[in-house]
């Protein structure tokens, strides 16, 4: 492939160390990684040129955090939600009936629709959770499915204890016959520690299993209250996401041991809750990543611009700062070096906006701002 020119660019973030963002700028993409940045002015030539019109260019959308294997629709539990009733985390049973009873080719579909979706809206890296499924033939194919698209893989068969089974049980389940079937298929382990759903010693099973398995893991973590989630994140390295309910023990705990703090805040924009407080951990100097968590309960958001518009207006971040979290923030918490920035050597993973300046993903919220998706 011939070394394409992208330039005319008005704003460009790269994240480099010393120029993260430029003016007047241009790129070299090389086989299909950056080759060059710098300015416009001083590019090289090159057979083709692609000009961007003076528009902002930013680094693809590195979502860290998705539910895209499901069936079904809980819009009738949103709109009980919005009208008075809390959020119960058994809520996910309502997903799981409607997701065993589907097809591979319908849950196929399904992750296929909502990923075009999602690239439209800049995103180009996505990780994909199992967790409706629940039996180990519905976990393994929901991952099988995952893995076609995706290598960012998890596997949550830890995500709620099912109607039929009793917590010890399921726990002896997913640790060992159901990670056995799914090991293949994932790159992570997930458990989601929360009263309701698994206790401390239960995740810690959970996730030395997967550990033992080869898997990396990764916390659903103090969501809908205090709890042991952070800590034990810390403890194995995991990135622990949600962080809504935070001791300042656990965002200690968070800054000193270097794992990723995973925000989600659709999941407070469709619940009601309190937004996690992000100028908190950043002030302690623990490093952010932002995603959709978009599953059809909590949080059925495929967009990026919008979780960093909550960020800066709820959550105390800058727009530099929630942009850093939604690309190289996402990136640090699957532990990929080559997405989320564009560096040289980077993957050319790009979005042009339909704007002068990344500012726009927070000054115009629920504006389609995407122009294009590389
Ligand atoms: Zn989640």
């Amino acid at each position: 492939m011939t070394p394409m020119l992208v330039t005319n660019i008005g704003e460009l973030v790269t994240w480099d160390d010393e120029q993260p963002i430029l003016d007047d700028a241009a790129f070299v993409v090389d086989g299909g990684r950056i080759a060059w940045f710098g300015r416009r002015t001083e590019a090289p030539d090159a057979d083709a040129v692609r000009d961007v019109g003076g528009a902002a260019v930013i680094p693809g959308f590195v979502d860290s955090h998705t539910h895209l294997v499901f069936a079904g629709d809980r819009s009738a539990e949103f709109e009980a939600r919005m009208t008075g009733q809390p959020y119960a985390a058994g809520g996910i049973r309502t997903t799981v009936a409607a997701t065993r009873a589907a097809t591979d080719e319908q849950l196929a579909a399904n992750v296929a629709r909502h990923l075009s979706e999602m690239r439209a809206q800049g995103t180009t890296t996505v990780e994909i959770k199992s967790g409706y499924g629940l039996t180990v033939h519905d976990e393994a194919r929901s991952l099988a499915i995952a893995r076609e698209f995706t290598e960012q893989t998890t596997f949550l068969g830890a995500h709620v204890v099912p109607a039929e089974s009793e917590i010890a049980d399921y726990v002896e389940l997913v640790t060992g016959e159901m990670l056995e079937r799914c090991a293949p298929y994932a790159r992570w382990i997930d458990v989601f520690c929360e009263d309701g759903a698994f206790g401390a010693d239960e995740s810690r099973a959970v996730l030395e299993a997967g550990i033992a398995a080869g898997l990396l893991p990764r916390i659903h973590a103090n969501q809908l209250g205090p709890g042991p989630g952070v800590q034990l994140a810390a403890e194995l390295g995991a990135p622990a996401d949600h962080c809504t309910y935070l001791s300042d023990a656990d965002v200690s705990a968070i800054a000193d041991s270097g794992i990723v703090a995973g925000l989600l805040p659709g999941v407070e924009f469709s619940t009601r809750q309190p937004y996690p407080d992000a100028r908190r951990l950043l002030d302690a100097g623990a490093a952010v990543a932002l995603a959709t968590d978009c599953n059809p309960g909590s949080s059925f958001t495929s967009s990026m611009a919008f979780c960093i518009a909550v960020a800066v207006r709820d959550m105390g971040m800058s727009p530099r700062e929630a942009l850093w979290s939604a690309t190289a923030g996402g990136a640090a918490s699957l532990r990929l070096d080559d997405v989320g920035h564009l560096r040289v050597g980077a993957k050319a993973d790009f979005t042009v906006l339909n704007a002068p300046s990344y500012v726009h993903l927070a000054y115009r919220p629920g504006v389609p701002l995407v122009a294009a998706t590389s």
